[in-house]
């Protein structure tokens, strides 16, 4: 949906008296930052009759962060975490009555940051955050969010049908991973199986390679956005260069940390299997025939040796190893 018939789906819900409590925004943290803004300033307005008026108090107010009915909750720290603490301070502010005597809202910025312990903490307020209150999470990375969190919210979503998702490239890699090259590699041994290893890290670096490009893309088309948005005032930065590089660094490493969870869990669901656990402890539960046969061509402890095999894979990647190298390691290393 684009941000505008987002807006006035949720604003019309909103004068009707219709609106859900909470409302999980998913979408670029640009889109999802202006469509905040939109509904803030509507939500908040004095004016009685067209909103939001742009004159009065709240309209001022808001696109300084300074409105006393709105709390910010977002991640902070070293590990970018939204806190338990802040969570329970949040609630507490939103349990007061509200300054503007009308609507209070309740912006949740990164909310995939939460970690069990204060989406817990946050779950009832979610729910029934009582009186006029509307909770607003914000998130650009929503596979990363707890489903008890998605559960309780409504979903509005700002990506595009063209934008690309990491789902594509987790197709990619199930594709990879379903075909009887990684499954002959399996059962194989000797020199052929090492360079059935060296095509499987092949293809995989492949799709590596795919998303570095698609990563340094898209930061180049947001930074450019935000110096677009900034003051106007100050030339070209200099350290652009800079910058795109570190935003694209982070999103890459985003998305191949994703990739490389999804493999370390398929590995995991083998071992699973192995083990003589039910269907319904899988991860991947929907490749459950392919799943089963690789298990069948595994003992426990090839398996588990399997699972460590990926998650050193994650420990070369935090060491900053390229991927390439990476790869080529520890692929022939499968059991
Ligand atoms: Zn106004």
């Amino acid at each position: 949906m684009n941000i505008d018939d987002a807006y006035q789906s949720i604003a019309n819900a909103v004068t009707a008296g219709r609106n859900a409590h909470a409302y999980l925004v998913c979408g670029s943290q640009q889109d999802c930052s202006s469509f905040a803004g939109r509904l803030l300033l509507f939500l908040l307005c004095e004016s009685a009759s067209e909103r939001p008026c742009g004159k009065c108090k709240a309209c001022a107010s808001v696109p300084g962060r300074s409105h006393p009915d709105i709390t910010w909750l977002y991640p902070k720290g070293k590990g970018r975490v939204i806190s338990v603490d802040d969570v329970r301070n949040t609630i507490k502010t939103l349990q007061q009555t509200s300054f503007g005597g009308s609507w209070k809202v309740c912006v949740v910025t990164d909310a995939e940051s939460m970690n069990q312990s204060s989406a817990n903490a946050f779950l009832k307020t979610l729910e029934e955050p009582g009186g006029k209150t509307v909770i607003l999470l914000l998130s650009s990375k929503p596979e990363f969010l707890l489903p008890t969190i998605k559960s309780r919210c409504q979903m509005v979503s700002l990506l595009s049908g063209e934008q690309i998702s990491p789902t594509e490239w987790n197709e990619k890699l199930y594709g990879l991973l379903a075909d009887d090259a990684y499954r002959t590699r399996q059962s194989g041994k000797g020199a052929g199986s090492v360079l059935k290893a060296l095509a499987i890290s092949g293809s995989i670096a492949a799709i590596f390679a795919d998303v570095k490009e698609w990563a340094s893309d898209n930061a180049e088309k947001e930074l450019k956005w935000i110096q677009d948005q900034m003051t106007r005032d100050a030339e070209e930065s200099d350290d652009f260069d800079e910058l795109l590089d570190a935003a694209a660094t982070a999103k890459m490493k985003g998305i191949r940390s994703q990739l490389v969870k999804n493999l370390e869990l398929w590995h995991r669901d083998i071992l699973m299997l192995v083990l003589g656990a039910p269907a319904e402890v899988l991860y991947h539960v929907e490749h459950i025939e392919v799943l089963k046969e690789r298990a069948s061509l595994l003992s426990a402890k090839a398996a588990l040796h399997n699972v460590e095999q990926i998650e050193l894979l994650n420990r070369y990647f935090d060491r900053n190893l390229n991927n390439d190298e990476a790869l080529r390691y520890v692929m022939p290393q499968l059991a």
